[in-house]
């Protein structure tokens, strides 16, 4: 029998250093680093804890940290535990996190209640959910109550952190016009709570309007059967003046529990770790292609007679796939 991982005990006491040391456990991309976080990640299941995960997306500017300190900070003072996490998929390209600044939500990141990690630098956005996602599992294992998880709206990080989550919430800015700001309907279909930011001041009718041009073109959207009626709902919040957020947190929390009466939320989950069971089994088969030196030079030849026009990509892929049998 393996020993018992020292950081166990302590993430499941809810112990703030431990979740750290544990979460970089999980970023890390050294293979005993790996191995102890798996063993580490199936011992916590044990406890058998459920946050509320919210993925939250928006595109720079539109009041996402600002949203998150006032919002974090109402749920701490109703006595919710609260861990954000960020999810940036341009540290995928530049190493850096434009999420990862310490400054943002200083008051939350003061706040005992409240736990904050910036997005990990990884090589691949494959690499970044896979850590986001483990360090979604440590932080619900360390007891919080809700978990925000923070993406830029950009490329494929949306989806991805909606496969995390329970609830995905779209933060938007006011609009001008009474157009759609550009919003992907990929993103629209993805999204359970629209709240329009920036509900004040001069801004406050624009964004009335916003609420009203997106309430409209959600009830174009096919219906989900993952939602009760007035789903997914557009609201408008000033995260400026904290307006707006209790009645944003009953909308998650009517859904939340109302997916979880319909059985749906169960659903969703098993879905998603379905669905994960299958990129890792894709992703270890693709590591295997790139750690073992015989698959590695089979697969560079038979690219290069692709490239060529040699070989048909479907036929040389079948080759290729053949020869990884029994390896
Ligand atoms: P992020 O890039 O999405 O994290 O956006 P920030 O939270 O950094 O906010 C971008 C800018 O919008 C800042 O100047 C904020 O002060 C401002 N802002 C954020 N929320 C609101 C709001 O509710 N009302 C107004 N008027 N401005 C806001």
């Amino acid at each position: 029998m393996t020993a018992r991982d020292p950081l166990l005990d302590p993430v499941l006491a809810g112990d703030r250093r431990a979740l750290a040391r544990a979460i970089t456990l999980v970023e890390s991309t050294r293979s005993d680093h790996r191995d102890r976080a798996a063993a580490l990640l199936d011992g916590l299941r044990e406890a058998g804890r459920e946050a509320l995960r919210i993925g939250l997306s928006g595109t720079p500017g539109v009041g996402k940290s600002t949203f998150i300190e006032a919002f974090g900070t109402m749920l701490t003072g109703q006595g919710q535990h609260v861990a954000v996490l960020a999810v940036d998929p341009s540290s995928a390209r530049t190493g850096g996190s434009i999420l990862g600044d310490k400054t943002r939500m200083d008051r939350l990141a003061r706040d005992p209640n409240a736990f904050i990690r910036p997005s990990p630098a990884a090589s691949h956005l494959g690499g970044v959910a896979r850590r986001s996602r483990e360090a979604v599992a440590l932080c619900e294992a360390a007891g919080f109550d809700v978990i925000l998880i923070e993406t830029v709206g950009v490329g494929q990080s949306e989806t991805m952190v909606a496969q995390i989550s329970d609830i995905f919430v779209l933060l938007l800015a006011p609009a001008g016009g009474d157009e759609l700001q550009g919003v992907k309907r990929g993103i629209m279909e993805i999204a359970d709570v629209i709240l329009v930011n920036k509900a004040d001041g001069d801004l406050k009718a624009a964004a009335t309007r916003t609420v009203a041009d997106y309430a409209g073109a959600l009830r174009l959207l096919r219906k989900r059967p993952q939602d009760p009626d007035g789903f997914p709902v557009a609201l408008p919040v000033s995260a400026l003046e904290s307006a707006g957020l209790d009645r944003a947190w009953q909308a998650m929390r009517d859904l939340a529990d109302w997916r979880r009466d319909a059985g749906h939320w169960q659903a969703r989950r098993s879905e998603q770790a379905a669905h994960w069971f299958a990129e890792e089994v894709r992703a270890g088969l693709l590591a295997r292609l790139s750690e073992d030196g015989t698959a590695r030079d089979r697969m560079a030849r038979l690219a290069a007679q692709v490239a060529s026009g040699e070989r048909d990509a479907k036929a040389a892929a079948a080759e290729m796939l053949e020869s990884l049998r029994g390896a």
